[in-house]
């Protein structure tokens, strides 16, 4: 259920085993959205696990130089390669509809996508999905049905999505029309829980951020486009030309929510066979740290090795997937919370913890959290 970025990579993993899969997906056409990511080092070895480079086949732009500020100077500032585990991987920043694509174009004749198909009913004692007219039975039903699941309250009771009561909206800039960069990606702090960050996206251009306390804008791109221009009028260079360079219809504007508590468990086994939350729909985590798509990818990577692992019994398999999964996204989770909380403080707060920390802490958080290799 869901052909996001967890739905897809899982799809793939299947297929691989030799398993046969029914993707089934609410919207009309398997394809990504025009805006930019990273993806840390973490994901892009996930991806690669998938058989996908993240640099050749997605084109991403390795983040050699990443920097965190506040409005006035540099916080701290350090590098995305070699982020985590001691090879050579480097994190990088992707456009979302080039990862879709590398990701769609892996999905073998044995998975068969079914678009513009709303699931609307589960049945987890049976194990079958449908909607209004079919419905799909199976060995294992994979919830990646993004962060709203209506399968996570029935397997986790529990575990609802928090609004963080921020908006981001999110810019994409040709590169013909892209302002100068001072470093591959950066975020700047500001006041009333305001930041903005920007970052390199190669020959596709550059993409920026930016995150307003508040709820979702219904005013019109282009008066969004003025507001967003107001908001950060008097902040340093480039974030207004950033702002300038792009035009009202390469906007967009996401809510940001998490999930909070984390679901007691992951899956429900039934029989020989099961249900399984992957991606978002397991764990949506606030987006300030930018891990929700590699956890997705490790998810879906750490599904087939389980299911490798206990061939003859997917209960088997989905109880080493919820064991190996749990630590790793309740760490990711927390620390994704705990700086999304910061964020939120007061201005003296996160200027004064900007101030205090150092480069070395900020690198080894980072490298931490980045420091994750697909299991064997
Ligand atoms: C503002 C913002 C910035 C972010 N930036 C980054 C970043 O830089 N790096 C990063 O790694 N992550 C980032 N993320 C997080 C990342 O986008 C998500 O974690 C990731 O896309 C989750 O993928 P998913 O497949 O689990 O869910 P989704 O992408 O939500 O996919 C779920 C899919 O299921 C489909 N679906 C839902 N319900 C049904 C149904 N009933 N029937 C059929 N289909 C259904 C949906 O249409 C959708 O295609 C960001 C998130 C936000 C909000």
């Amino acid at each position: 259920m869901g052909a996001g970025v967890a739905g897809l990579a899982s799809a793939i993993v299947l297929s691989k085993l030799g398993w046969r899969v029914a993707l089934l997906e609410r919207r009309e056409r398997l394809k990504g959205e025009d805006l930019g990511m990273i993806l840390w080092a973490s994901g892009v070895r996930a991806l690669r696990a998938l058989g996908i480079d993240a640099t050749l086949d997605v084109a991403g732009t390795p983040v050699d130089h990443f920097e965190i500020r506040n409005e006035e100077r540099l916080s701290s500032s350090f590098s995305g390669a070699h982020l985590g585990a001691d090879d050579s991987t480097p994190s990088v920043m992707i456009h979302n509809a080039m990862l879709y694509e590398a990701l769609v174009s892996r999905l073998s004749d044995s998975v068969e996508v079914y678009p513009a198909t709303q699931v609307d009913r589960i049945d987890l004692v049976d194990l079958a999905a449908g909607d209004a007219s079919r419905r799909w039975d199976a060995d294992l039903v994979i919830a990646a049905d993004g962060i709203d699941s209506p399968t996570r309250p029935l397997i986790a009771p529990g575990a609802p999505t928090v609004d963080a009561g921020v908006v981001v909206f999110r810019g994409i800039i040709p590169a013909h029309r892209a302002p100068e960069r001072v470093a591959d990606a950066v975020e700047i702090y500001g006041p009333d829980r305001r930041r903005f960050g920007y970052g390199d996206l190669g020959n596709a251009g550059a993409c920026w951020w930016a995150t307003v306390p508040g709820g979702m804008r219904p005013e019109s791109p282009q008066i969004q486009h003025e507001l967003i221009n107001r908001w950060f009028a008097d902040w340093p260079a480039p974030v207004g030309r950033f702002i300038a360079a792009t035009r009202p219809s390469e906007l967009t504007q996401q809510p940001v929510r998490y999930v909070w508590p984390l679901p007691t468990r992951l899956h429900q086994s039934v029989g020989n066979g099961g249900t399984v939350l992957m991606g978002d729909a397991a764990h949506g985590v606030a987006p300030i740290l930018a891990q929700g798509a590699s956890l997705a990818l490790e998810d879906a990577v750490t599904l087939g090795w389980a299911l490798r692992r206990s061939p003859e019994s997917i209960p088997d398999a989905l109880a080493s997937y919820d064991r190996a999964r749990a630590p790793r996204i309740k760490r990711v989770a927390r620390i994704s919370r705990r700086v999304h909380t910061i964020a939120s403080g007061g201005r003296g707060v996160t200027k004064s913890l900007l101030r205090a920390v150092p480069d070395s802490w900020v690198q080894n958080q980072a490298a931490s959290l980045a420091d994750w290799q697909p299991p064997n």
